[in-house]
C-alpha cells in the first residue's frame, strides 16, 4: 500500500493518529509544532478554494476541461495544486443525465490538495454506507433533489484514486469572471452532495 491503507475493525483514526504522534514525538522523529503547522495548512490555507479554482477554469477554458478529465493529477498540478493525498486525481463531470458523488466506504480518503481536510459527515459511517446503498434518498436528505431520470454514480475513493466532481455550471452565471465563478463553487458541490447555485 502507498501512503494510506484501509483497515477493518481498528480504533478510530483520531485515536491511532494521537498514538502515532505520541510515539514519533517520544522518539524524537517529529516535533508536535511541525505537525500542527501541517494540519493548519490544510485546514486554513488550502480549504476547498483550490478545487473551486480548478472548476472555474474548467468552466471557462474548454481545453483545460478536456485535460482535466483526461488526467486530473496533471491538470490540477498546472494550477500549482499537488501533494499528499492528491497524487492520483480523477475528475468526474456532472451532466444533465449523470450526477456523480464521492465517498470513501472504508475510511476517509479525500483529495486534500484541492479540498483541504474532509468534513465530519464525510467520515461518518452512516454517510459511507448509505450513499452506496441508496444515494438518491441520502442526497435528498442532504438537500439535493435529483430528477428521477438522472443517473447517480457513486465513486469509492482509495489510496489509488481520489475523486473530484466537476459540477455543472449554473444557469444565470453568464458574464461572470473566472474568479467570481470560483466564488460560487462549494466544497459540497465538488464532493457531489450539492449543486452549484447561480449568484
Ligand atoms: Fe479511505
Amino acid at each position: 500500500m502507498s501512503e494510506h491503507s484501509h483497515g477493518g475493525d481498528r480504533p478510530p483514526v483520531s485515536v491511532r493518529a494521537e498514538a502515532l504522534e505520541a510515539l514519533l514525538t517520544e522518539r524524537g522523529l517529529v516535533k508536535p509544532e511541525v505537525l500542527d503547522g501541517f494540519i493548519s495548512r490544510f485546514v486554513n490555507d488550502v480549504g476547498p478554494m483550490n478545487g473551486a479554482k480548478v472548476v472555474a477554469k474548467a468552466w471557462t477554458d474548454d481545453d483545460y476541461r478536456q485535460r482535466l478529465l483526461e488526467d486530473g493529477t496533471a491538470a490540477i498540478a498546472e494550477l500549482g495544486f499537488s501533494g499528499p493525498q492528491g497524487e492520483h486525481m480523477v475528475v468526474i463531470e456532472n451532466t444533465d443525465d449523470v450526477h456523480n458523488v464521492v465517498v470513501c466506504t472504508l475510511c476517509s480518503c479525500y483529495p486534500w490538495p484541492v479540498l483541504g481536510l474532509p468534513p465530519e459527515w464525510y467520515k461518518d459511517p452512516a454517510y459511507r454506507s448509505r450513499i452506496v446503498r441508496d444515494p438518491r434518498t441520502l442526497l435528498g436528505e442532504m438537500g439535493l433533489d435529483l430528477d428521477d431520470d438522472t443517473e447517480v454514480r457513486v465513486w469509492d475513493s482509495s489510496a489509488e484514486n481520489r475523486y473530484l466532481v466537476l459540477p455543472q455550471r449554473p444557469d444565470g452565471a453568464e458574464g461572470l469572471s473566472e474568479e467570481d465563478l470560483a466564488g460560487l463553487v462549494t466544497r459540497d458541490a465538488m464532493v457531489g452532495v450539492a449543486k452549484v447555485s447561480a449568484p
